[in-house]
């Protein structure tokens, strides 16, 4: 591929391509493994133990030696007299031989020489007297004399042999796996405490403007408050790194500067600014990009997406050059650039090898319009279930809306879409009807 030249309009993938070229997962750390939520595994992780470590009970009930109770019938009960009491967290102290049968819990180990579990609904206990208590009644209170089959049971009923589930030194989730509440139960479950896993990328974000306040400031008659610095920061976190507050900076270079250099010293690895990216006369982060480091690419087909510019600057200590992105001011353009270049490079960062949103087929329910030369990404909200999945046609493909306005200021269409549909370059309009690509975004 010819490196995209400076003032070219680079598509979408282009951009991403470029983008994402230089990027390599953050170094690794090891943590405890209940800590690991959403993190990314460096290694391979094995089990350390078999699941389960050896064969327990999946009821409570008897243990026994499975031919003992072939014959067993209904109204026609085997008798088998109870020599002990086998605890789950309890190592068991009886041998099970022919006639006899022990107590077991669920999760507890099957004595030795038993080969089987009555489930203690099939059964009836007899006290030493030989009185017969309530059949089926559960397995609480005096260990019974003997107990009453009622039925069958095959070899290996309701035991869960050893390594059924997983055997000691099986590889369970390869590196690059973002760990989830399922993850971390199997690692735990298979006696692994600790994983190694990438650190959070660290991402400073940058509020510009001499309009934007803080929440705690007045607005006064020419301000608005900020929405890109709380929605960039919480855009990062969702997308697996920790968050850095640069705050607001004036349109000043100077106060631009400063506050990108502060997120150098703190050891970012991304810098977000959002406005001040034209070339207007109060526009500086370009200029502030260029001291900082270098500018390696801007304008973009994309729309909402302009100015958007993506450069690198150098870590005080050597090592992989920062990212550092403009994204425009407007809310709906910053989130949407955010979606588009830099969700995916903080994905890369994290470990992740799935860095972009699960895409769909949709069929539009209104018609759209836009400019001819860039994408759009439209903000679409999809027709639901009852059960709140998405509605879909005989073809599979998701139904539709516009979530309202378009303009790239309008923050309640945004709120509301729970997709991006995707209009490609070639097309300034299609009708209701017409078929296109959606992504999905989180609601949650
Ligand atoms: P700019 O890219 O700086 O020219 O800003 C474009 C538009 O986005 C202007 O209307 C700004 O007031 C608005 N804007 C810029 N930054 C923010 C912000 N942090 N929060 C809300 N609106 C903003
Ligand atoms: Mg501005």
């Amino acid at each position: 591929m010819r490196a995209p030249a400076f003032t070219d309009l680079l598509s979408v993938e282009a951009a991403r391509d470029a983008i994402l070229a230089g990027v390599v997962p953050v170094e690794a750390e090891r943590i405890a493994t209940g800590a690991a939520l959403g993190r990314v595994l460096a290694d391979p992780v094995s089990a350390r133990v078999s699941l389960p470590p050896w064969p327990n009970s999946a009821m409570d009930g008897y243990a026994v030696i499975a031919s003992d109770t072939t014959a067993a019938r209904e109204d026609a009960p085997i008798e088998l007299s109870i020599v002990g009491d086998v605890r789950a967290g309890v190592a068991p102290s009886v041998i099970i031989r022919r006639g006899t049968a022990a107590r077991i819990a669920t999760g507890a180990r099957l004595p030795e020489g038993a080969d089987a579990v009555v489930p203690v609904e099939l059964t009836t206990p007899l006290d030493q007297a030989g009185r017969p208590g309530d059949r089926g009644r559960d397995a609480t209170g005096p260990l019974p004399a003997a107990c009453r089959v009622h039925e069958a049971v095959p070899i290996g009923g309701s035991v869960r042999d050893e390594g059924s589930d997983l055997r000691a030194g099986t590889t369970m989730l390869e590196p690059g796996t973002a760990m989830t509440a399922a993850a971390i139960a199997l690692v735990a479950g298979a006696g692994v405490s600790a994983v190694r896993v990438h650190r959070r990328p660290r991402v400073g974000v940058l509020a510009t403007g001499d309009e934007v306040r803080r929440p705690d400031e007045p607005l006064g008659p020419a301000g608005i408050p900020d929405a890109n610095g709380p929605g960039l920061r919480a855009q990062v976190t969702a997308a697996g790194a920790e968050a850095i507050d640069l705050g607001i900076a004036s349109d000043e270079l100077p106060d631009v500067l400063k506050r990108l250099r502060g997120g150098i010293e703190v050891g970012a690895d991304v810098l977000i600014v959002s406005g001040g990216v034209s070339v207007g006369p109060y526009d500086v982060v370009k200029t502030a990009m260029e001291t900082i480091g270098r500018v390696d690419l801007w304008r973009v087909a994309v729309q909402p997406g302009k100015p958007f510019a993506f450069g690198v600057a150098t870590r005080p200590d050597g090592g992989a050059p920062i990212l550092v992105f403009g994204l425009p001011g407007n809310p709906v353009s910053s989130a949407v650039t955010f979606e588009l270049f830099v969700r995916p490079a903080i994905r890369r960062l994290a470990g992740r090898t799935d860095l972009l949103r699960p895409a769909d087929r949709a069929v539009l329910a209104d018609p759209v319009s836009k400019g001819r030369g860039r994408r759009a990404f439209l903000r679409v909200t999809a027709d639901r279930e009852n059960d709140g999945g998405p509605l879909r046609d005989e073809r599979g493909r998701v139904r539709i809306h516009l979530a309202g306005g378009q303009g790239s200021h309008v923050l309640s269409a945004l709120a509301s879409a729970d997709a991006l549909a995707i209009i490609p370059e070639a097309n300034d309009s299609l009708p209701a009807g017409a078929d296109v690509a959606i992504w999905w975004l989180d609601t949650a």
